[in-house]
């Protein structure tokens, strides 16, 4: 164990690292492809969260009135300071999470590019105004922060998922407090070592490391106005139910159960590319990740031996070396609950056509890996094709028509992201339409949104209305107030006050 390993992180509050005084407890945060343990992180106590709300209560007022330009250009000096610690930011992520460092780096940049649609709040802030409503009189609707805002985090995007809300919040003069995922608390501690150097009022962003008990708090205390989720389907429900008894402003994303179609005309080198990436690029581990493909007829003959050629020389690894292309997953209990579900789709009649139970390779041993997987014969009842799996783990189930693929589709609870791979326009016009899922890939195999854009699942995989990131961003984290106005006086300036017009 070296040094750096018995680093007990610090939380940031009212603009300043502080240890979590009430924490009686800290997990190990370790690399999940060598299982060095690279810090410890304290699971904080309610008294920490009151001081972290305490100090976003305070700087509310002094942060609001901080004009909207000037807000903004403490948005572009984030972005500086973030492009600046691009590659830390990265690596950050491939150490405690796994992924391969290519993806980490787009993960940042995908960070990044949420500041950047952060920097429009001048434009995007804006309310409507409508004069003459009636005689004389003009209606306007202005947008004003909501307060404290809070957001949990999962553990897969340790990057980029707290910034699909902290830009957003705090330009539109909001103060925040962002809990991290106890699994990554690391590359949090960079974005706020970024932060607290572009001058921010302290209390205007805080974060306070934790698990369970954080959460409850957080959906408890009376001076939380908003609360943003993001995690597996049964704690986002349970976030929303909880923030709704507290009647507080909630958006909760949950698991997912991705299907990519394919059609009998599909171009399918690119289309292999494209499942690939979707169903094994961060191992699996992303809300995003295509898990089922449903083939339609022939497809299924044409696409079966170039995919599993395409999975079998996949290189598993280390992610921080150069040329893995399937990282570890996030820990080695993730491993064996993902194992277990391999094992139990063979149980249930599935074919294991590319077996990744026993990975090949250099991998250290207390690494957490699992090899890219395929199952066929899967039919839409087994649980392997309707249960988020999270791991590198792609089901094939088949099916007759279009219409039949899409009420497999369609037959699951849950509804993040789907894609279709063909060259028909027809078929495309019918599948979006029908299908009930809120993010739609043509050709692309993860169609996840840039943030000009909203994250607009559906179903179990989204609790709420107003999606992350986009335009929706700036409804969620503003209030509206509308006024409605006439004034008295002639506007001759002669004092000549109660003239009827
Ligand atoms: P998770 O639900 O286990 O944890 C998410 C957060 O909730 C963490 O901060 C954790 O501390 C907290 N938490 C966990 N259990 C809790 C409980 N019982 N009570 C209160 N709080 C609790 O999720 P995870 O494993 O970190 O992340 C993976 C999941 O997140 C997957 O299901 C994935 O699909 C989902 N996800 C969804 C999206 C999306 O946009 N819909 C994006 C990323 C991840």
């Amino acid at each position: 164990m070296s040094t750096i390993a018995t680093r007990l992180l610090d939380n940031y509050v009212g603009g300043a690292w502080t240890p979590a005084a009430a924490a009686t407890e800290a997990l190990d945060v370790a690399n999940p492809a060598t299982g060095e343990v690279l810090a410890r992180v304290p699971l904080s106590g309610r008294a920490d969260l009151d001081a972290a709300v305490a100090a976003a209560r305070a700087a509310l007022p002094e942060w609001r009135a901080v004009s909207v330009p000037e807000r903004a250009r403490r948005l572009f000096a984030l972005r500086e300071g973030l492009s600046a610690r691009h590659e830390d930011l990265a690596r950050s992520v491939t150490t405690e999470m796994g992924k391969t460092i290519g993806d980490a780096r787009a993960e940042v940049a995908r960070m990044i590019e949420m500041v950047e649609a952060a920097c429009a709040i001048p434009t995007t802030m804006q309310g409507r105004v409508l004069e003459d409503v009636s005689r004389g009189i003009d209606a306007e609707t202005i947008r004003q922060p909501v307060g404290v805002c809070a957001a949990i985090a999962p553990f897969n995007f340790p990057a980029m998922v707290p910034f699909w809300f902290l830009p957003f919040a705090i330009g539109c003069g909001n103060t925040f407090v962002l809990k991290p995922s106890e699994q990554v608390p690391l590359t949090q501690q960079i974005a706020f070592e970024v932060l607290d150097a572009i001058g921010l009022p302290p209390g205007v962003v805080n974060l306070v490391n934790g698990g369970r008990e954080i959460v409850e708090g957080i959906l408890e205390h009376p001076g939380i106005d908003a609360v943003s989720f993001v995690g597996s389907a049964p704690v986002a429900k349970l976030v929303y139910e909880g923030a709704a008894r507290t009647g507080k402003r909630v958006q909760a994303l949950g698991g997912a159960k991705n299907h990519m179609v394919v059609m009998p005309d599909a171009v399918i080198g690119r289309t292999v590319d494209g499942i690939v990436g979707s169903a094994f690029g961060a191992a699996g581990q992303r809300c995003m990740a295509g898990s089922v493909v449903v083939t339609v007829g022939e497809a299924h003959e044409r696409l079966m031996k170039p995919l599993v050629e395409a999975t079998r020389a996949l290189h598993v690894g280390d992610g921080l070396t150069d040329t893995t292309e399937v990282g570890p997953v996030v820990s080695c209990a993730a491993r064996d609950r993902i194992l277990e579900w391999i094992d139990r789709g063979e149980r249930d009649g599935a074919t294991v056509v590319v077996d990744g139970r026993a990975p090949a390779g250099d991998l250290a041993e207390g690494g957490a890996f699992v090899g890219p997987t395929i199952l066929d014969g899967v039919t839409p009842e087994m649980a392997i094709a309707r249960e988020e799996v999270f791991g590198p783990v792609l089901t094939i189930v088949r099916a007759g028509s279009l219409d039949e693929a899409t009420a497999i589709v369609n037959g699951s609870r849950f509804g993040n992201g789907t894609s279709i791979f063909t060259e028909s326009g027809a078929a495309v016009r019918r599948y979006r339409h029908e299908v009930e899922a809120g993010m739609v890939g043509v050709n692309i195999g993860v169609a996840a949104p840039v943030a000009f854009f909203p994250f607009s699942g559906w179903k179990d995989s989204f609790l709420g209305d107003l999606h992350a990131h986009g335009p929706d961003a700036v409804e969620f984290f503003t209030k509206k107030k509308t006024v409605t106005s006439r004034w008295l006086s002639d506007g001759q300036g002669h004092g000549s006050y109660f003239v009827e017009r």
